[in-house]
């Protein structure tokens, strides 16, 4: 569950703020975003990736949606990555899901050979 209280990845000073006082928005990219003041927008992700580390992001650090949903800000939903390393999950995550759909195409396949014989 999303906190009612979420501190911005930036701004300690708002991190008491709660966020049905905040307008929220989502991006042409999908992420959802808050206005934490007029022309300042925080991703919904890193400031509920801040409140779960209780700290803001270091530069450099960014946040990976498991579920590739950019709606789903669950916190059980988010992994703190790095620029660098931020592709290579995106690797990881696709390499299993071809994995997985070799497995599931097998598995089809033997079921209808097993209706033909
Ligand atoms: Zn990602």
């Amino acid at each position: 569950m999303v906190s009612r209280r979420l501190p911005p990845a930036r701004n300690p000073d708002l991190w008491d703020t709660p966020l049905d006082d905040l307008f929220t928005k989502v991006d042409y990219d999908g992420y959802v975003s808050v206005r934490l003041k007029a022309n300042c927008w925080e991703q919904l992700h890193r400031m509920v990736m801040a409140q779960h580390l209780g700290r803001p992001l270091l530069p450099g650090e960014e946040i990976h949606h498991k579920d590739e949903n950019k709606a789903n800000n669950d916190i059980t939903n988010l992994v703190l990555t790095t620029k660098v390393g931020h592709p290579t999950l995106h690797r990881e995550q696709r390499e299993a899901q071809r994995k997985e759909s070799l497995r599931q195409y097998r598995d089809l396949e033997r079921q209808l050979r097993r209706k033909q014989r």
